[in-house]
C-alpha cells in the first residue's frame, strides 16, 4: 500500500536537477493529466522551496504548510 503522498523536495527532487530524465512523470499536471517533464518538475519543486515548502504534494488534499501530508481516511481499495 503506498501512503506517502507527497514528495520531499531536495532529497526527492531537486537532487535529481542533473538529471531531470529520472524525474520525467513524476507528477501529472492537475485537470489534464498530462506528465510533467523533469524541467517542469523542477521548476515547480523550486517554486514551493522558495515559498518554504519541504515537501511536493502528489494527489493530496490535506497538506499542511510546508507541503507534508496530515493524513486521509482509509483509502478504498480497487
Ligand atoms: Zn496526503
Amino acid at each position: 500500500m503506498m501512503h506517502h503522498c507527497s514528495i520531499d523536495i531536495s532529497n526527492g527532487v531537486i537532487r535529481y536537477a542533473r538529471t531531470p530524465r529520472r524525474l520525467d512523470g513524476l507528477l501529472k499536471e492537475a485537470g489534464t493529466g498530462r506528465s510533467l517533464s523533469g524541467e517542469e518538475v523542477l521548476s515547480r519543486a523550486y517554486d514551493l522551496a522558495s515559498k518554504g515548502y519541504q515537501a511536493m504534494p502528489v494527489g493530496c488534499d490535506n497538506f499542511d504548510a510546508q507541503g507534508l501530508c496530515l493524513g486521509h481516511e482509509e483509502a478504498p481499495q480497487p
